[in-house]
Formats: C-alpha cells, structure tokens, sequence
C-alpha cells in the first residue's frame, strides 16, 4: 500500500509506504544544520532538510518566524549559518523576506440584482 501524504520527517508531500520506494517514492532530501548568524552562541543548531544549502537557510527561516514573533520577516532580512549535516564547514546565507498579500474570496448565499432589472424597478430609461 502507498499513500500520497505529508512525510513525517521533512514536511513535504510524496508518496510514502512499503511498495512507493518501488516506483519512486519520496525519498527525504539532506539533512542541514541552520542558525542565525548574530545569536549563534545562544542558540542550537536547527535541523533542517533540504537539497541546499540556500533552501536549508530559507527553511529555517520560515520554522524560526512561525515557531517565534515573526523577526526575520519584519526586519526584512537575516544571515544564517548553514552547514550540512556531519560536516564542519559553514555557509553563510543572506536571506531577504518578504511577505506576500493574500486575498480570501467567499460567495454570500444572496446573488446581487441584475443591474438592468435594478434600473427598470427605479424607473430608469433602459
Ligand atoms: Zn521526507
């Protein structure tokens, strides 16, 4: 059995089950390790899985301002130490955020009047 789903361990959708690795199935993408340049001895290494380093450091980004009070995107800006998983050497990525509108649409149960027959009820010239 397979299923499409949201894998566990790294957050993304695939197919996942016994039989999926047979014909392709999700296989997680690297680990890496991210903190914030300025803080880094206050605080631990996240984890963070991604296929680089840049979409480690955005990851991390995006977990560090929903999991606190949004401080990445508010200054606009952040320097993330990224390093892969095992491995001592660290990158230092410049992240730039922006946030993005989003407009939510909902039908009202009441249809409007057509303008035409709003104009005849008032006795307006057709
Ligand atoms: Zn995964």
């Amino acid at each position: 059995m397979s299923d499409y789903e949201r894998c566990k361990t790294c957050g993304e959708y695939g197919w996942t089950g016994a039989s999926a690795a047979r014909f392709g199935g999700h296989i997680c993408p690297p680990t890496w390790e991210a903190r914030i340049h300025e803080t880094k001895y206050e605080n631990e290494w996240t984890e963070i899985h991604a296929r680089d380093a840049e979409e480690a450091a955005s990851k991390f980004c995006q977990q560090h301002d929903s999991n606190g009070d949004y401080d990445i995107i508010q200054s606009g800006e952040a320097e993330i130490e990224v390093r892969k998983w095992g491995e001592d050497k660290i990158a230092l990525i410049d992240i730039s955020a922006e946030s993005v509108p989003t407009y939510y649409a909902h039908r009202r149960a009441a249809p409007v009047e057509p303008e035409t027959a709003l104009k005849t009820a008032q006795g307006e010239p057709k």
